[in-house]
């Protein structure tokens, strides 16, 4: 399965400029993309376009070939999941009723869960180590708790890719790398994953791909060493950034302190400060 959007232009009315220009970026089966960028470059417009939630003024978003309009909000849910960039929940149910929601494209006529239903959700239950939080409320959970319950809930309906903005962003660091951790599992099991973050050293650990947007655009796409070097990244985040060897050969990618007064936040010539 392959989702694709090909040279798509999207906007907001008012906007000065596009929020995405001809951007063309693809996620298939058994691939993690990371699609990296700073705040305001279109990374959650590109996550709303690639899910048909907004409309493309030029270009096509298409899964495995057909336009993503031709296709049923419940036939799209059993293919792509998504966990949007926020979202509290509305009312409190228990965390495994939270997850079985997940299933509510695959249910039958009678909408009643069968034994496949309650086997999926108890696999993404485990998937996401929650069993221990199965029968508590979901308005007792922590903020990485309930990311963990978001991540099951899409899992339970067993799509084929799954579309993730910024899911790390409420974790402490080991509750987000071990949702990366689950995240490369389920990729290697066949899964299609899509995550916007702004953890670069994570893309260079997890990613097949990393999309680099800068200001709607297509800075950068392609394995994550070739996307992640320092002066790209300094260029398009405005800030110097270094990149260092780890022991092992590991590359790890430190923001620098920036040299006092030295540039404008615009310009594209971002001395560092050799000291720090
Ligand atoms: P990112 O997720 O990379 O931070 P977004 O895709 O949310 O960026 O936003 C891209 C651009 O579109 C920004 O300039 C933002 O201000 C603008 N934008 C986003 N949502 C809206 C909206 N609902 N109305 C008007 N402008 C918007
Ligand atoms: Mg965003």
């Amino acid at each position: 399965m392959r989702l694709a959007a090909r040279e798509v232009t999207a906007g907001y009315p008012r906007g000065e400029r596009p929020a995405l220009d001809r951007v063309s970026c693809a996620v298939e089966s058994g691939e993690f993309v990371v699609v990296a960028g700073p705040n305001g470059s279109g990374k959650t417009t590109l996550f709303r376009a690639l899910l048909g939630l907004q409309a493309a003024t030029t270009g096509v978003v298409e899964l495995d070939g057909r336009a993503i309009d031709g296709w049923t909000r419940p036939d799209l849910a059993r293919r792509i999941g998504a966990l949007p960039q926020r979202e509290e929940p509305a009312f409190p149910l228990r965390v495994r009723e939270a997850v079985a929601l997940g299933r509510w494209a695959r249910l039958g006529p009678i909408g009643r869960p069968g034994a496949a239903d309650e086997a999926a959700v108890t696999r993404a239950i485990a998937a996401t180590a929650l069993e221990e939080f199965a029968t508590r409320s979901t308005d007792t959970l922590s903020g990485g708790e309930w990311q963990r319950v978001r991540v099951a809930r899409a899992l339970a309906a067993e799509p084929e890719l799954l579309l993730l903005d910024e899911p790390g962003t409420a974790l402490d660091l080991a509750h987000e790398m071990s949702l990366y951790e689950l995240l490369a599992r389920l990729v290697d099991d066949g899964l299609g994953v899509l995550a916007i973050t702004h953890h670069l050293n994570a893309a260079l650990r997890y990613a097949d791909r990393v999309v680099l947007l800068d200001r709607g655009r297509v800075a950068a796409d392609g394995p994550p060493r070739e996307v992640l070097t320092a002066e790209l990244l300094t260029t398009v985040f405005r800030w110097p950034i270094a990149l260092e060897v780890l022991g092992d050969g590991a590359p790890h990618l430190v923001p620098r302190r920036r040299l006092a007064g030295a540039v404008p936040p615009d310009s594209v010539q971002i001395p560092e400060d050799p000291a720090r």
